[in-house]
């Protein structure tokens, strides 16, 4: 679901202005720095609105903030399971290695 633009109403998408540079570093720090770039540009991103341009987040009504928040929230555990799911096959793996 797109945030609506809290002065034109028109949806607001994610600003990547961080985009080529995001993903060169992403690739440099391999899955966890892809999984950690998109949940701080998902987190810390501007919106972007065709007519306006850049939003803060501050623009949007409180219940849109919340939704934001609740959203960012599932992301992380999202984050988090993954990397614990890697750490629990790399774990796995060196003990059966270590057999
Ligand atoms: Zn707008």
């Amino acid at each position: 679901m797109p945030y609506q633009c809290p002065r034109c109403g028109e949806p607001v998408h994610r600003g990547y202005s961080a985009g080529p540079g995001l993903v060169e570093g992403a690739s440099r720090a391999g899955l966890l720095g892809i999984l950690f770039g998109i949940f701080f540009s998902a987190a810390f991103g501007d919106f972007q609105c065709k007519k306006c341009g850049k939003i803060a987040k501050s623009e949007f009504p409180p219940e849109a903030r919340t939704k934001m928040r609740t959203k960012m929230m599932a992301m992380f555990l999202l984050i988090l399971l993954v990397i614990g799911a890697i750490a629990l096959a790399i774990v796995s793996g060196v003990v059966a290695i270590g057999r």
